[in-house]
């Protein structure tokens, strides 16, 4: 029986077919054994190919420490602001925004460092707090909102302290000092000059996702003793068997 390297290596993958003369290089070498030639094939292979690499835009949320997070959000350039490109990731901005339940996402939190952020408060979270919380943190609902390179202009400086959360400080919130009104301008995805006036709670989802186009995450100014992991609780009750996911379908 006859098994050459060459075959054994089809077997173990078949994308992948090693040059006949770099295949003699190695067994004169004494690379013989199955598991030198697979280790071999994974590293000649790699020299040209990325491999499984994920690039953005993501279709999941990026994390604190990612430096997208950090850095200030370049202008979307004014002929760039209706292009297929543009669109597409304000589809995906706003698809990733609604399967991590958010009401608000900023371009860097799918890896991309331009000026666009997207919000929507959907009448179906008022089932999620009590009566008292949706109205003292003042929520209303909020229409699927776009803003491509907003400005943001603050209209009523006095500040609310109320706990927020961040997808991309998954699991954790903590209270947030945010001014009470805000008036937003920018363009829609049509590129249309728009602007719209904010209070209470949707007040604070802009002040939020303009921080993250100026690399800013409300860690750096929230009050920090109140920083909570959100299911510290549960921790406890199911003796430490709790994991957090940042994977969504
Ligand atoms: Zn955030």
């Amino acid at each position: 029986m006859h098994t050459s390297g060459h075959q054994l290596l089809e077997v173990i993958d078949t994308d992948f077919e090693i040059p006949e003369m770099l295949l003699h290089s190695i067994q004169r070498r004494g690379f013989t054994t199955t598991s030198q030639l697979t280790s071999f094939a994974r590293w000649y292979r790699g020299l040209w190919e990325k491999g499984p690499l994920n690039e953005p835009p993501y279709n999941h949320v990026t994390q604190i420490g990612d430096p997208v997070l950090r850095q200030k959000s370049s202008l979307v350039p004014p002929e760039a602001v209706t292009s297929p490109e543009v669109r597409l990731l304000v589809k995906l901005m706003t698809d990733v925004m609604r399967k991590y339940d958010c009401v608000g996402l900023a371009a860097p939190q799918i890896g991309i460092s331009l000026r666009i952020l997207v919000m929507e408060f959907k009448e179906k979270l008022r089932d999620e707090y009590t009566s008292i919380e949706y109205k003292t943190r003042e929520m209303n609902t909020l229409p699927l909102t776009v803003f491509i390179n907003p400005e943001l202009k603050v209209t009523n400086f006095e500040k609310k302290i109320f706990p927020e959360a961040c997808q991309s400080v998954r699991g954790y919130s903590a209270e947030v000092p945010r001014y009470s009104g805000v008036l937003l301008r920018g363009l829609d995805e049509n590129g249309f000059q728009k602007e719209l006036s904010l209070k209470g709670w949707n007040a604070r989802i802009a002040q939020h996702e303009m921080n993250h186009l100026n690399g800013i995450i409300y860690t750096d100014i929230m009050n920090r003793k109140t920083f909570t992991c959100t299911c510290w609780q549960a921790v406890n009750a199911n003796r430490g068997r709790v994991s957090i996911g940042f994977h969504k379908k």
